[in-house]
Parts: C-alpha cells; structure tokens; sequence
C-alpha cells in the first residue's frame, strides 16, 4: 500500500502551526485535534520543523512552566523527514523505526499535503494483511 491510498482515508488539510506561536498554543491544538504532532511553517507554508507531544514533555522537564510561553521555533525538531504520497507503508515503517519518530509529513511538489502517523500505518497494515490471510484461506479450503 502506497502512502497516497491512508491520506484519501484521512480527514483532509493538516494541523500547522508557525515557528512564533507560544508551546502553550500548540499543546492546545494537539489536545484539540487529539493529535500527537504538529508541523511548523515559514511564511510561505514551507515546512521548517515539527513538533510532537514528546518535545513538549522534554521542554516541560527542561524549563518548567516557562516552556509555555517559549515560541515553537525554541522546541521545534528542524531537520524533518518526510515522505511522498508513492512511498511504501514498507518503507515509512522502516524510516520511523530508524528515524525514532512517529509521524511522517508528507510533500509533493514542495508543498505539505498530509501527515502520517504510525497509528494510521498500523491500521492500514493490520487491514491489508488481514485480507491477505483471508484471501489465502479461501485459497486452502477452495484447493
Ligand atoms: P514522535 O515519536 O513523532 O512523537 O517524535 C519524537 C521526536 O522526533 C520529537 O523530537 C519530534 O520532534 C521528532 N520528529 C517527529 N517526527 C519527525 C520527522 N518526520 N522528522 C524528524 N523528526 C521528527
């Protein structure tokens, strides 16, 4: 399964947020979407870095309460890997498994047009091996 096939099962648009807005305003928009990462955009929606529920933790522990009134530009991982819509569920599971990560935005034409998560490659996989199974069991029992 290619990545393109999950984001048509995904609600369309993706979360952003820019490099000035407070960690306090991110973790609202994570909490309110019931997302675990957000991507961070320059002005002209060029992807400059990501931030997950993880970095906001590791500021949390690092500066206190004060990590809520420091800008996403302060927290936010700059070197983002991300994928095309004809990459593999193969391979995005191997890059976030190397990577260490857990989301994947995905760029076509330099411009954002979705991002995945590894709870949205576990579905889509779990489904397509299940169809799999039941395709080979029918395959069995027909001879
Ligand atoms: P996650 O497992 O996605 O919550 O993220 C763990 C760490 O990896 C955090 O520091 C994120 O900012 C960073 N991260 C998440 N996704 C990516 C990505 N696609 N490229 C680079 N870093 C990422």
């Amino acid at each position: 399964m290619i990545i393109g096939q999950i984001l048509k099962s995904k609600s369309r648009g993706v979360m952003t947020a820019r490099p000035e807005d407070s960690i306090q305003e991110i973790a609202l928009r994570l909490s309110s979407r019931k997302i675990g990462a957000i991507v961070i955009v320059g002005d002209s929606g060029e992807v400059v870095g990501i931030i997950s529920e993880r970095d906001i933790i590791r500021l949390i522990a690092e500066h206190g309460a004060k990590a809520l009134t420091m800008p996403a530009r302060d927290g936010m991982t700059r070197n983002v890997i991300s994928c095309t819509k004809t990459c593999t569920t193969d391979e995005i599971m191997k890059t976030m498994t190397r990577g260490r990560f857990r989301h994947l935005p995905v760029i076509e034409d330099d411009a954002l047009v979705g991002i995945v998560s590894i709870g949205d490659v576990v579905k889509h996989y779990t489904a397509e091996v299940e169809l799999e199974v039941t395709a080979m069991r029918g395959y069995l029992a027909t001879g």
